[in-house]
Order: structure tokens, then C-alpha cells, then sequence
């Protein structure tokens, strides 16, 4: 096994060479990784403790800086790290050498965990898969402060819009109730089982997935229904007459409209939850449309136009945990 698969840190003290197995188990040699370039900016000369990752690049950092921030390092620095035959060195270097921490995750994710703990300006958090990286390594090492700073991160305009399925199985897997709200409402323009958005699906767990959907079927049936009212829509009256001269009259159009508006929740979501159908050519269509015995117009446009916006507003907008 390579050290980069290692799953947890491990501690070593250098120099001397260590044998690995004492500190290594099940590892060959990594000795020869556990010296890279310095970060530059996480270079402390009093620090004594050095990470190293698993591209090679070490961080100099102070332990109470670690030991406070996360709860791993945390236990890990309360524990007797260094052979006894270490410790009882009488060589000065050795005494004054800081401990090694051997991680497996890259410079680029550590640099970004330490930046989020030491109050260092924050890593670009606008690539989701840096994000996400850095949300695994934040939970493996138990950094409270660092979750809370990518948690706010995945709210962000530019992550939610990029990838709101994405950000929504994160947080239902985190417990995010709120954040898993908002960004389920961001799906609502989407075509969730279109083939774009597929894989994406597969991070969900199957509960929260059936949430998801279940927001999109009861957006498309809510939407039908108010369509259909007979209340709030007196062209679904059948048979119905024109008000002015009481003769039966056909309400093509605004069958026309209703049928638009329902493929539209189907195949192009982003009109209906954008409220772009409103200014849609088949709303012209209607108010210009006249009874054929009279010629006087069918349709008040002030009042159809308010109850389309009232059933829009009504269609279900997150989802119910
Ligand atoms: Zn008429």
C-alpha cells in the first residue's frame, strides 16, 4: 500500500530514519516522502509540528493551533506519539525536532483546511470537487470551524446555481435541513430526470431523492389542478357562454394556454419557475381571442393574469423533510 492510501495520520519523528513498521503499520517505506517543500505561507520556524501531504509539501504549524481547531489532531496530540528511544535522545536536534504528521490529503486541500483555521484569507471555494475534497477532509479531522466555513460556501450563488442536485445530497447527507431547502428550490428550473442531471441523482440518498422528486410531482399536479379550477378560472366551465351574449361559446385558447403551461412544467421547468410562461405568445392569443357571435373579448386580462401569478406562487417550492 502506497502512504498516500493511508486513511488516518500517522506520527513520525525526523530525524533519524524510522523504521516504518514501528509507526507505519502496513506501510512500506515512506520515510523517504515525509521531507517536501515548505508551503510558503505555512512556514512558522517555531512551529513543532510539520504536516506533510501526500504530494510531498510540508507545513510547518503550531500543535495548540491544531489541537484547538480539530478535534482529531486533537486526541492524536494527547497521546504519547515518539518511541521512548526517542524521546530520552540525548542529541539536542532530535530533542528540538518537530513531529512529522504524514496525511493523505494533497498540499492544495490542506492549505485550504489551515487557511479556514488559522483566520489566513479563504481558499477559492468556487470548484465543487475542491469543495467537496475539503468537506471530507474537514469531517475525517473533525474541524468544526472549517464544515461551518464550507457550509456557507455550498449556499454560495455561484456553487448552487453550478450544481444545486449536487449541494442538496450534501447537505441532506450532512443534516442540512436549510441548506438542503434552498437548494432544492434551485432545482425547480431543472429537468431532474433528464440526462444531464442523472449522475448527479446517484449522490442522493434514496429517501431524500424520493423527497426531490415528490417536490416536482406535486409542483406539476398543483399547477394542473389550479389550471383546471372552475373557480378561479371560468373558461373550465363547461358548457360555457359568452357573458355578454349568453351564447355558447369554445375556449380554444385558453385550452391552448393550459396545455402549453403543463408541457412546459415537463420539458422546460425553467419557464414555469422563472415565471417566464407569463410572457409567453399564447397569453397574447387569449386576450386578443372574441367571442365569434358578438365579437366582445372573452378574457379580462388584469384578472387572468393575477390568478395565473397567484397559482405559480402556490406551486410547492422545496421540499418537506
Ligand atoms: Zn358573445
Amino acid at each position: 500500500m502506497a502512504a498516500a492510501a493511508l486513511e488516518h495520520p500517522t506520527l513520525a519523528t525526523l530525524p533519524p530514519k524510522q523504521e516504518p513498521s514501528d509507526v507505519f503499520p502496513n506501510e512500506t517505506p515512506v520515510v523517504s516522502t515525509s521531507v517536501g517543500a515548505p508551503h510558503p505561507l505555512f512556514d512558522s520556524p517555531d512551529a513543532d509540528i510539520i504536516l506533510c501531504s501526500s504530494d510531498a509539501i510540508t507545513f510547518r504549524v503550531h500543535s495548540n493551533v491544531l489541537a484547538s481547531t480539530s478535534g482529531f489532531f486533537r486526541t492524536l496530540l494527547s497521546l504519547p506519539q515518539c518511541p521512548p528511544s526517542y524521546k530520552r535522545s540525548s542529541s539536542p536536534t532530535l530533542a528540538l525536532s518537530p513531529e512529522v504528521v504524514h496525511i493523505t490529503e494533497s498540499g492544495r486541500v490542506l492549505e485550504g483546511l489551515l487557511s479556514m483555521c488559522t483566520g489566513r484569507e479563504l481558499p477559492q471555494l468556487e470548484d465543487f470537487g475542491f469543495v467537496e475534497e475539503l468537506l471530507h477532509a474537514a469531517e475525517k479531522y473533525e474541524m468544526p470551524g472549517a464544515l461551518s466555513v464550507l457550509r456557507l460556501a455550498l449556499t454560495s450563488t455561484t456553487l448552487l446555481d453550478a450544481h444545486p442536485v449536487r449541494v442538496y445530497a450534501i447537505a441532506c447527507q450532512w443534516g442540512w435541513k436549510e441548506t438542503a431547502r434552498v437548494a432544492a428550490s434551485r432545482t425547480l428550473g431543472l429537468d431532474l430526470l433528464g440526462h444531464a442531471l442523472v449522475k448527479d441523482l446517484t449522490y442522493i440518498e434514496s429517501p431524500h431523492l424520493i423527497s426531490l422528486l415528490l417536490l416536482h410531482r406535486r409542483r406539476r399536479d398543483v399547477l394542473r389542478q389550479g389550471l383546471d379550477s372552475l373557480v378561479e378560472f371560468y373558461a373550465n366551465n363547461q358548457p360555457s357562454r359568452c357573458c355578454n351574449c349568453q351564447k355558447e361559446v369554445v375556449h380554444g385558447e385558453w385550452l391552448s394556454l393550459k396545455l402549453t403551461w403543463l408541457n412546459a412544467i415537463e420539458q422546460r421547468p425553467a419557464d414555469i419557475a422563472t415565471g417566464a410562461v407569463l410572457q409567453d405568445s399564447q397569453l397574447h392569443k387569449l386576450f386578443s381571442a372574441s367571442c365569434p357571435h358578438c365579437q366582445r373579448l372573452l378574457y379580462n386580462p388584469s384578472g387572468t393574469i393575477l390568478r395565473l401569478k397567484q397559482l405559480l406562487e402556490r406551486l410547492p417550492k422545496t421540499v418537506e423533510f
